[in-house]
């Protein structure tokens, strides 16, 4: 009986300490397994982060681009030059056309009503007094008077071989000696001078004697 009961005591002990071993193994398995996991979360929290910096990068690149973009345009305009950006690529900027008197000299609506002819040598924009004039283009204002017949008058010497003449205006912004640019506003339309109704007579003069505007300018009115 004695010998039985050891025998069973020796058994329970083997069991027992063949579950304390077993679990000490899992137990060691897990803490492996859980370091592996510890290890694989503190990368994909680097993954993450760096995801959205790269991200931030991205937009932010791109709103500074937009920005330099919109700047550019603003600038652009704001010095009147003949020039656009396209997508940031293309900027083109004509400097020969500058100082070119090809573009309308009134902002705004206007029928031509009166041509060039031997006794009018000039083309004449009826408009609403007070339709902005502007210089066709770049130079310095030659002079700026008052004529009887013409009103009030401005002259631009474009530096080369032209010279443009505006008359009847209502008010002129600029004196002599000042410079302009290419379409910058210089006077309003008005109906100074031997007029009959507001309009703005618009001479070219190239080496002096009077062009035919038609030559320099389109217009389908
Ligand atoms: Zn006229």
């Amino acid at each position: 009986m004695k010998i039985i009961i050891a025998i069973l005591l020796i058994i329970v002990v083997l069991i027992t300490a063949w579950f304390y071993a077993e679990n000490i193994k899992l137990e060691k398995q897990v803490t492996k397994q859980q370091g592996e996991l510890d290890v694989s979360a503190k990368y994909i929290k680097q993954l993450n982060k760096k995801i959205a910096e790269d991200h931030n990068l991205v937009s932010s690149s791109k709103t500074n681009e937009e920005k330099i973009r919109a700047l550019m345009d603003t600038y652009l305009k704001e010095q009147n030059k003949d020039v656009y950006v396209d997508s940031g690529k293309t900027i083109q900027y004509d400097e020969q056309r500058r100082f070119l008197p090809d573009i309308i000299p009134v902002k705004g609506d206007f029928a031509i009503s009166q041509r060039f002819s031997e006794k009018h040598p000039a083309w004449d924009f009826a408009a609403a007094t007070g339709t902005e004039v502007v210089a066709v283009a770049a130079g310095e204002i030659l002079s700026v008077y008052y004529d009887e017949h013409y009103g009030n008058v401005i002259i631009i010497d474009h530096l080369n071989e032209y010279a443009t003449l505006y008359a009847h205006l209502a008010t002129i912004f600029f004196e002599s000696k000042n410079t302009v640019e290419k379409g910058e506003t210089i006077a309003l339309v008005g109906n100074t001078g031997n007029s009959s109704a507001p309009h703005l007579h618009y001479e070219i003069m190239f080496d002096g004697k009077n062009v035919d505007p038609k030559e320099y300018i389109d217009v389908k009115k």
